[in-house]
């Protein structure tokens, strides 16, 4: 059995929408469905999947914009998360709209908020749900072990990490949510960010400026 998964970049800030589905089941989730929900919508029925709920990294609109919209598209799936103290960002979404330019995106809360520790299962298929805060106050990342792959939002990219600039965004959690709470699950992991290419965690430990291990100084 394995767990099988396409990123589909979204809106005008191509941020990574993945479905992922369990392979014996084809039951499936929608990670971070940001806009573009008829597309989504059409892909995930060629895919043929079949999918139990939306499940949020964090309250982004690039990231969250498209879910009541694509909930509604599949019949009416589940939201789930992020964790709760991203309620302001979804409390906030008209805002947002406005200040990206973006079509009036309405508030809603999730039918479910995560927690760190939490299980999300579909099919045969589970991921770890991890609370990584920094970038946003309630982002979450979700972690396959059995398939080694995390789905990271924007708390690390391929070079770079996210923007603490926000709102109860902070710069050193965001660090410390990398350094505790992402490289303990192990090198191999490979993640897909919320933007741009996908990479390892060894990888970024080798060579991303902002959470390099420290070089030896010779
Ligand atoms: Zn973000
Ligand atoms: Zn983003």
């Amino acid at each position: 059995m394995s767990l099988k998964y396409q990123v589909v970049p979204v809106t005008s800030f191509s941020q990574n929408c993945s479905i992922v589905w369990c392979d014996e089941t084809m039951k499936g989730i929608v990670i971070d469905p940001g806009g573009d929900e008829k597309q989504l919508a059409m892909l995930i029925k060629e895919l043929g999947v079949d999918v139990e709920s939306l499940v949020l990294t964090h309250g982004h609109l690039d990231h969250v914009g498209g879910t009541e919209a694509l909930a509604r598209l599949l019949g009416g799936k589940a939201i789930v998360g992020p964790h709760k103290e991203d309620n302001f960002w979804l409390q906030g979404l008209e805002g947002q709209s406005q200040m990206f330019g973006f079509p009036l995106t309405e508030a809603f809360e999730p039918d479910q908020w995560l927690n760190d520790g939490d299980v999300i299962t579909f099919g045969n298929q589970t991921m770890d749900v991890i609370h990584t805060p920094g970038h946003t106050p309630g982002h979450v990342v979700l972690f396959s072990k059995e398939a080694q792959l995390a789905f990271v939002g924007d708390v690390l990219f391929n070079g770079a990490i996210g923007r603490t600039d926000f709102p109860k965004g902070d710069f050193n959690t965001l660090i410390s949510s990398i350094k505790n709470k992402l490289w303990p699950l192990g090198n191999d992991v490979r993640f897909v960010p919320g933007h741009g290419p996908e990479s390892t965690f060894g990888r970024e430990r080798g060579s991303n400026p902002f959470v390099a291990d420290e070089m030896p100084l010779y």
